[in-house]
C-alpha cells in the first residue's frame, strides 16, 4: 500500500485537532479510495517463508497477525494519536478493555494507585475491586481536591487515575497541578477523556502521561460500535502496553475501528454543535431543579477550571431531583428523550445513575461520590436544542417541577 498523508508525520504534526479527524492517519491502498478501506482480515500471507521470519523477527516491515497489526484499526490508531497530539495510540475493543489495559499493563502486585472517587462505575470497580485481587494497593480521593492526592501518595505509588470531567457528578480534576505532583514523584498520570475527546481537552498539554478513552462515546457519536483506545508516549506505547495487549487480546475488531474513522470525521463539529445545545438545555434545566451540576454554567464550583481545560462545555451534564420516584418518574414522561444510559451520542438521552451506570459500585461509594438517589444525567444531542427543551419542559411539569 502505498502511504500517503497522514503517516508522515512531518507534514501532519502542526494540522489542527479538526483536520486530523478529517486526515490524519489515512493510508490508501493501490487504488487511491476516497474513504478508507476496511481491511475484514484476521491474517496475511508471505511471498517466502524467510519474508514471514523476517517481520516475525522485526527485520522486515509489515503485519503478521490482526491482534498484533492490521491497516484499518492502524489508521484508527494514527488519526486518534495526531487528534490528541501523541506519539502513539493502540485501539482495544471497549472503553472498559482500554482503561483495564492502561492499567494492568503497568501495575504489578505491592504496587500503589490513587484514582479520583467520582468515576465511571466500572472503573471505580477496576480500581476497588479488581486491583485489590492482584494485591495493587489502592486509594480513592476526592479529584477536585489538589492536597488529596498529594496526602495519598507513598513510596509505591505507579499511577495517578481520573476522569475529568467525571461521569456523572462532573466534579473537575486541576490537571497542570495534579499531572505536575506525579511528575515530581514520578507517577504516571492516566486520563479518561471521553467526556470531552480531544476536540475539547487534550489532558497532553497540561502535563498527562497517558490518556484513555471509551470510543464508545463521542467518537463513534453515534451509538453504533463499543471502542477504545490508549494515547501516550512511543516508549509507554511500545514498552509497556504492547507486550500486554499483543498477549491478552484486547483488540478493536477492524469493521469496529472503521466505523469510528468515519465518526470521527464528525467529531469537531459534534462535539461543538452539541456543546452549544447543552449550555442552551443547561440554562433552561438550571431554572426549574433543585441542583444543577453542569460544567458550563458560572453555577459549577468549578466553572472556571473547567472552562481553562476545555475548550467547550461538552454535551452531558446532571441535575438532582427530590429523590429516586421523582426521577424515575420524570424519565417516564419523556417523549423525545429517550431513556438511555450510553453518552456523546447525536440523539439525546436521559438515565438514572445510582440504578444503572453506577449500579455495580457499593452504596457506600455512590453516597461517598455524590451519585445521589434523585440524580439524573443527560446527554444532549443534535437535535434542535428548543425541542428538547420543550420536551424536558413538560416532564419537569409532569413531576410537579
Ligand atoms: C462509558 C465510559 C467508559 C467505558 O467505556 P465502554 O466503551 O462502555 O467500555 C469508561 N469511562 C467513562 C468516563 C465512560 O463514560
Amino acid at each position: 500500500m502505498k502511504k500517503t498523508t497522514g503517516f508522515d508525520r512531518s507534514k501532519t504534526r502542526g494540522w489542527h485537532p479538526a483536520t486530523q479527524a478529517v486526515r490524519g492517519g489515512t493510508w490508501r491502498s493501490e487504488h487511491g479510495e476516497t474513504s478508507e478501506a476496511l481491511f475484514l482480515t484476521s491474517g496475511y500471507t508471505y511471498d517466502s517463508a524467510e519474508e514471514v521470519a523476517a517481520r516475525f523477527a522485526g527485520e522486515a516491515p509489515g503485519m503478521t497477525y490482526s491482534r498484533l497489526q492490521n491497516p484499518t484499526v492502524a489508521m484508527l490508531e494514527e488519526r486518534i494519536a495526531l487528534m490528541e497530539g501523541a506519539e502513539a495510540c493502540r485501539a482495544q475493543a471497549t472503553g472498559m478493555a482500554a482503561m483495564t489495559t492502561a492499567l494492568l499493563c503497568q501495575l504489578s502486585a505491592g504496587d500503589h494507585i490513587v484514582a479520583g472517587k467520582a468515576a465511571f462505575g466500572s472503573c471505580r470497580w477496576l480500581v476497588d475491586s479488581l486491583c485489590p485481587r492482584f494485591g495493587i494497593e489502592t486509594t480513592v480521593v476526592d479529584g477536585r481536591d489538589n492536597d488529596a492526592w498529594e496526602k495519598a501518595i507513598r513510596p509505591n505509588t505507579k499511577v495517578f487515575f481520573f476522569e475529568t470531567p467525571a461521569n456523572p457528578t462532573m466534579d473537575i480534576v486541576d490537571m497542570k497541578r495534579v499531572c505536575a505532583l506525579a511528575k515530581a514523584h514520578g507517577i504516571t498520570t492516566v486520563v479518561d477523556n471521553a467526556f470531552a475527546t480531544a476536540v475539547l481537552q487534550r489532558p497532553l498539554e497540561f502535563g498527562a502521561d497517558v490518556v484513555a478513552y471509551s470510543a464508545t462515546k463521542l467518537m463513534d457519536g453515534q451509538g453504533r460500535v463499543l471502542a477504545g483506545a490508549v494515547c501516550g508516549s512511543e516508549k509507554f506505547i511500545n514498552d509497556v502496553l504492547l507486550p500486554f495487549q499483543r498477549n491478552t487480546g484486547p483488540n478493536l475488531s477492524p469493521f469496529n475501528a472503521w466505523v469510528v474513522l468515519k465518526g470521527l470525521e464528525t467529531l469537531d463539529l459534534r462535539a461543538r454543535r452539541q456543546s452549544e445545545n447543552a449550555l442552551a438545555v443547561g440554562k433552561f434545566v438550571e431554572s426549574r431543579v433543585p441542583r444543577i451540576l453542569h460544567p458550563g454554567l458560572a453555577s459549577h464550583p468549578q466553572h472556571n477550571l473547567a472552562m481553562s481545560q476545555m475548550e467547550a462545555c461538552g454535551p452531558i451534564f446532571s441535575f438532582v431531583l427530590e429523590d429516586r420516584a421523582q426521577a424515575m418518574a420524570m424519565l417516564n414522561a419523556l417523549e423525545l428523550v429517550d431513556i438511555s444510559n450510553n453518552i456523546g451520542d447525536a440523539v439525546s438521552l436521559c438515565c438514572h445513575p445510582a440504578s444503572t451506570t453506577h449500579y455495580s459500585v457499593s452504596a457506600e461509594a455512590r453516597a461517598d461520590m455524590g451519585v445521589v438517589e434523585g440524580m439524573l444525567r443527560i446527554n444532549v444531542g443534535l437535535e434542535d436544542p428548543r425541542d428538547v427543551i420543550a420536551d424536558l419542559d413538560q416532564a419537569l411539569t409532569k413531576v410537579g417541577l
